[in-house]
């Protein structure tokens, strides 16, 4: 009788734990649906964490994690259902979520995917991740990224490229890039490797991987989000953002990111709004300018889209405003005299003494220096220091780096008084091309690369935030995305247009038609 029992029983319980793994697995699921899934008991935090660790093994060609602890994720999840059965209610509570490879994390490998960090394991937690571990997400991993968030292509990372999963229509054979240098987080949430991850955005990085990938991707006010933690590129403009599957799990997770920390001297301290709460609200009477500069050289499939986006607001009940800001033609060249400037300073720390990884080849204190920074730093990072310690150096400051940081003085007026004195946000592209063959970039220039940030780098000069929200697909299939930009700490106003946006763009029904292999 026992046995017989037992054999009825083993496989009804097998079917059931097979319709939940069907469950999570056909539903793309958003932080807001597991939440549910999760208080109903539809399926347990381990569960959900189990199928997301069993994806990402069955999807390590996309190369977009570079460590996963699976103890320490199912541990992480085991704790939550204690909590979930208790009736605890946090805003991530047992929601697996991927952190860009940037921020440090206790006890788990911290790399910045640079050769010179590859073994580095940090003692303390970042503020983020911490704030998210408060609010009850799971880590499921850290995800690839270019070499110090040097990039807009996850290329250049010591740990190989990532890549998109999807691939154009018109040849399915070229294998694409997910931007970057998020490029791991935005792979790890479009190909449903977690609910939601972590990115950082010094002139670009959520945004830009966001819109290739069919991502949200918000860049917070500069001061929203603590620094503290976060492997330092370029620290007037460095900021952590979320990157999510809809723009409702954005406002969730920046609200449990965000708040101010005094262990980052420019952190804000305001108090963050319930930004869920705007999601899906009226935005009649809105005005959203149209900036002149960003539309010049877009081509015709691009402008289209815009044009469709307008129509979509307009319909909502906004008032679409033509805009021009001069200024805005000077924002790439300044990002990249001021960026490339504090990068030289910041990573001035990586001399194979401390933490940073040592050259065995040197015989010396000056070729220890020398050969642990040469062999501890890619190509693109080598760069980025040359170009900052030449426009720093004493022969050529005035000439590049002081009149670039007057430039950003002017751009950050030049919004406030032109742009946001008459309209209440901006609506542009956020690239100017959609997600490029891994060897296109790789025979791209730098400064070919450097111009997809055209559209994203203005609103970290100003400190502003910016959100990235899919809109369209191209005629060859890709994810095409629209970026809002609005004063400094009006993320609520952007998640209620940028909800706007995403319903009127049914972006979850196209995202069913891209190619994928
Ligand atoms: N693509 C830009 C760069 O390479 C932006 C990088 C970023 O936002 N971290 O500098």
């Amino acid at each position: 009788m026992t046995c017989c029992l037992k054999e009825v029983k083993i496989p009804l319980i097998g079917m059931c734990k097979n319709f939940r793994r069907h469950y999570i697995m056909n539903n793309f699921l958003t932080i807001a649906d597991a939440r549910k899934g999760l208080k109903n008991g539809d399926f347990s935090a381990v569960e959900l964490i189990e199928h997301y660790l069993a994806s990402i093994d069955m999807h390590h060609d996309l190369n977009a994690f570079v460590t996963v602890n699976h103890e320490l994720a199912i541990e992480s999840a085991r704790s939550a259902d204690v909590r979930i059965a208790r009736g605890d209610d946090l805003p991530c509570l047992g929601i697996p979520i991927a952190v860009k490879d940037l921020f440090c994390t206790k006890g788990v490998r911290t790399t910045a995917c640079s050769k010179i960090l590859s073994e580095f394991i940090p003692e303390y937690e970042s503020t983020v991740t911490s704030n998210l571990l408060r609010n009850g997400a799971t880590f499921i991993g850290k995800t690839n990224m270019d070499e110090f968030a040097m990039g807009s292509a996850n290329i250049t990372s010591y740990f190989g490229p990532c890549f998109l999963r999807y691939r154009r229509k018109s040849d399915d054979s070229v294998r694409l890039v997910p931007g970057g240098s998020s490029g791991g987080s935005a792979t790890a949430v479009a190909s449903d490797l977690c609910v939601a991850a972590i990115g950082s955005d010094t002139g670009g990085s959520v945004r830009q991987p966001a819109a290739f990938s069919g991502i949200v991707g918000i860049k917070p006010t500069y001061g929203l989000c603590s620094r503290y933690g976060m492997v330092a590129f370029a620290s007037s403009f460095d900021q952590a953002g979320p990157m999510t599957k809809t723009v409702e799990d954005a406002a969730i997770m920046l609200k449990a990111m965000a708040g101010h920390d005094c262990n980052d001297s420019m952190s804000a301290n305001i108090e963050i709004p319930d930004y869920q709460s705007y999601v899906g609200k009226s935005i009649r009477g809105m005005r959203i300018g149209i900036v002149k500069e960003y539309l010049d050289g877009l081509t015709p499939e691009f402008l289209a889209v815009m044009e469709t986006a307008k129509e979509w607001l307009r319909d909502s009940g906004c008032e679409i405003v033509d805009i021009s800001i001069r200024t805005l033609t000077y924002a790439l060249p300044t990002y990249y005299i001021i960026a490339p400037a504090e990068a030289s300073s910041n990573l001035a720390r990586y001399d194979g003494v401390r933490y940073s990884r040592r050259s065995e080849h040197a015989d010396n204190i000056e070729d220890l220096y020398v050969n642990s920074r040469s062999e501890g730093f890619g190509e693109e990072v080598q760069r980025r220091i040359m170009a900052g310690t030449y426009v720093l150096s004493a022969g050529f400051y005035d000439a590049y780096y002081a009149k670039a940081q007057k430039i950003r003085k002017m751009i950050t007026d030049d919004m406030r008084d032109n742009a946001f004195s008459k309209v209440d946000l901006l609506l542009t592209p956020t690239t100017p091309t959609t997600a490029f063959g891994i060897e296109e970039s790789d025979s791209m220039s730098p400064i070919e690369m450097y111009l997809s940030d055209i559209c994203t780098v203005a609103a970290n000069i100003a400190g502003v935030p910016a959100i990235s929200v899919p809109a369209h697909l191209s005629n060859d299939g890709l994810p095409i995305g629209v970026q809002l930009i609005g004063p400094r700490f009006s993320e609520d106003v952007l998640f209620s247009v940028a909800s706007a946006i995403e319903k009127s763009a049914a972006f979850s029904d196209l995202r069913k038609s891209i190619r994928i292999v």
